[in-house]
């Protein structure tokens, strides 16, 4: 079977650019599913920019205006094709937004902050607990603990450089965590997003 790099949610446009993750959340879709709606996301390669484009539908217009990045991986692992796939959507007047787990900085060894609010009309960082404890009991980073403040750092330092920054927590973490997840993201001046657990 070819490898799905571009793939369809309720007539929006979602880019699957690789399958590594530094996490393993204990909450992953790809635990128990192959993908989305009969679109099997588990890639044999890396995709480049162009075999991205190349799976994009001609008529992009017929979409919704946002394509996302997000499938069975954490998107910065393809930091190369993630920027020259965003330069195309922008030239074709679409909107982007990553749904990232906010290690970029740790998984490239660099600040890629930059490179992600230029690229990225809208990130989201998964949350996912309100302290680096629980984060790691739950997200298993391949980083430890430190992945949480890494991911905090990064929400912050995109939102300096003009993204819209939106946090994300599974609604499965509880009331008091929700409440305390809350408290953060008003502290980084962003929206939590609770999302039901599928
Ligand atoms: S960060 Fe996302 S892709 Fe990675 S393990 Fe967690 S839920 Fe899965």
């Amino acid at each position: 079977m070819s490898n799905i790099y571009v793939y369809y949610l309720n007539n929006k446009i979602y880019i699957n650019l690789t399958n590594k993750c530094s996490n393993n959340c204990d909450f992953c879709i790809r635990k128990n599913r192959e993908g989305m709606e009969n679109q099997r996301l588990w890639l044999d390669e890396l995709p480049s920019s162009n075999d991205v484009i190349a799976q994009l539908p001609e008529n992009l217009d017929d979409f919704d205006e946002e394509v996302v990045f997000c499938g069975f991986g954490e998107p910065t692992y393809n930091l190369d094709a993630l920027e020259d796939v965003a330069l195309f959507l922008h030239c074709k007047n679409k909107t982007t937004r990553i749904n990232t787990n906010g290690q970029a900085n740790l998984i490239n060894n660099a600040d890629v902050t930059s490179l992600i609010a230029d690229t990225c009309d809208v990130v989201n960082v998964s949350l996912n607990a309100s302290t680096a404890k629980q984060y790691q009991a739950v997200c298993h980073s391949i980083y430890g603990e430190k992945a949480f403040d890494e991911m905090l750092d990064f929400a912050k330092k995109v939102k300096v450089k003009g993204a819209k920054v939106v946090l994300s927590v599974v609604d499965c973490i509880g009331k008091k965590e929700i409440e305390a997840c809350q408290k953060i993201a008003d502290k980084l001046g962003v929206t939590l997003r609770v999302r039901e657990k599928e």
